[in-house]
């Protein structure tokens, strides 16, 4: 037995992931995927791949904490185990500016990241089957 899924080409995950971290199309990696800060264009202007597909939705903003947290984390540790003689009212406002720097930094780049992946795993009609993406298996059918 073939499902419609076996029949179409593999794509690389990988490659998907790291060109959507770098904001670009996860089909060409030429086009710009983002129109805005955090506004992902309809089509990329290179190759004409739909990108309205994607369903970010929560998980790059979830991403993003977990590795600025960690980060930061692993800072303050340091920073209080070697003891530099920082006063804490600087290093609270550093690590304040440094965690928000990090934050606007890397959620563009996490949510690319997981477009790509979605653009990879052909979810959310990135595979062709728009139909299937858009209504829920219960909706009644329309024909
Ligand atoms: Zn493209």
């Amino acid at each position: 037995m073939t499902t419609q899924l076996q029949t179409k080409s593999p794509r690389d995950k990988w490659l998907s992931v790291k060109r959507g971290f770098m904001g670009k199309c996860p089909h060409c990696g030429e086009g710009r995927m983002f129109r805005a800060y955090l506004k992902v264009s309809d089509a990329c202007p290179a190759c004409g791949e739909e990108l309205h597909h994607q369903r970010a939705d929560d998980a790059p903003p979830y991403m993003t904490i977990f590795v600025v947290g960690h980060i930061i984390g692993a800072g303050i540790l340091f920073m209080e185990e070697r003891d530099f003689g920082v006063p804490d009212w600087v290093q609270g406002a550093g690590w304040a500016v440094i965690t928000l720097i990090l934050c606007l930094w890397l959620l563009p780049h996490m949510k690319g990241a997981l477009i790509g992946l979605q653009w990879a795993l052909r979810m959310h009609g990135f595979g062709g089957n728009e139909e299937a993406a858009t209504l829920p298996a219960s909706a009644p059918s329309l024909t």
